[in-house]
């Protein structure tokens, strides 16, 4: 039997559309591991990136290098991604802080979680319970929220463009 060079030519167009699908298929799901607000609140400040904005706390003009999430005092903190705790400290200007580390190696630094439940070493899944809504010095003149920050690195990024 001959097949006409059309037919051929539809095939290999067929066969050249599964692969595509199929690759968007698998950048979709290794590009963007699942993600989450660490409370459900509106967002109180956005990240500022390179641009100063001013301190109400701290009454200056500086960056502000995460998003911050207002909740209820004592609100559930959840894990805005899944990783592994690479510490869990308490600082002077960011209060409680918990640091998870994901499986594309972003830090992120979940701020003003009190009585944190996890420690260092755990592996946690995204959305399991982190702690409560505390207080944060640096920020503590805003109502209550958690400061949320991403590092890769050195570099601050915007953790509104990594949740979805
Ligand atoms: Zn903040």
């Amino acid at each position: 039997m001959q097949i006409s060079e059309h037919a051929q030519q539809q095939f290999l167009c067929l066969i050249r559309c599964l692969l595509h699908s199929y690759s968007l298929l698998i950048d979709s799901s290794s590009a963007a591991p699942a993600s989450t607000q660490p409370v459900s609140g509106r967002v109180l400040n956005a990240y500022s990136g390179d641009e100063l904005v001013y301190n109400k706390t701290l009454g200056d003009w500086r960056t502000h290098n995460g998003v911050d999430y207002a909740c209820a005092q004592d609100a559930q903190v959840c894990a805005p991604a899944a990783g592994k705790v690479t510490a869990v400290d308490t600082d002077s200007r960011w209060g409680s802080v918990v640091c998870i580390e994901d499986s594309t190696g972003h830090l992120w630094r979940v701020c003003g979680t009190a009585d944190p439940t996890v420690q260092t070493g755990d592996e946690v899944s995204v959305g399991q319970i982190l702690g409560r809504a505390g207080s944060i010095p640096n920020e503590c003149a805003e109502e209550t929220h958690i400061h949320l920050e991403v590092l890769q690195g050195e570099q601050y990024l915007d953790p509104a463009k990594l949740l979805n």
